[in-house]
């Protein structure tokens, strides 16, 4: 199953503003900031604001409104950094197979050149 959702996790933290960060977006479901170590010329996170701990348990447990907020959110992010002409990719990590290292459910958003194919 699922692991409970830790309050203490580094983007309850960013959420809580206990600790800072460049954010690029904010409302009422969702926020969006700069990764702090990028892995492309544009590397954002988008976050829901409750507290769920992957796309699992988000998909699985979030509200309908919350989740076309989030996903309205994703896009917002995207035209406010220009990048839906030239495309970006949307990525999400779950769990251990999946490489996720912070659990608080997090879209990756990357653009701003030219993404090499998908290796998985
Ligand atoms: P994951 O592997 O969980 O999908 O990715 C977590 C991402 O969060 C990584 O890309 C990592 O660089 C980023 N990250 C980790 N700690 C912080 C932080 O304190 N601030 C910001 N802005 N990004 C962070």
């Amino acid at each position: 199953g699922l692991p409970p959702y830790d309050d203490g996790n580094i983007f309850a933290r960013i959420l809580r503003g206990e600790i800072p960060a460049r954010k690029v977006f904010e409302d009422k479901h969702a926020l969006a900031f700069h990764d702090i170590a990028p892995q492309a010329p544009v590397h954002v996170l988008v976050i829901p604001k409750g507290r769920y701990v992957s796309v699992a348990d988000f998909s699985t447990q979030a509200g309908a409104e919350e989740v076309a907020g989030f996903w309205r959110a994703v896009g917002q992010v995207a035209k406010q950094l220009g990048l839906e002409g030239q495309g970006f990719r949307v990525l999400t990590n779950m769990g251990a197979d999946g490489g996720q290292e912070v659990p608080h459910f997090h879209v990756h958003i990357f653009g701003g050149k030219r993404l090499g194919a998908m290796l998985v």
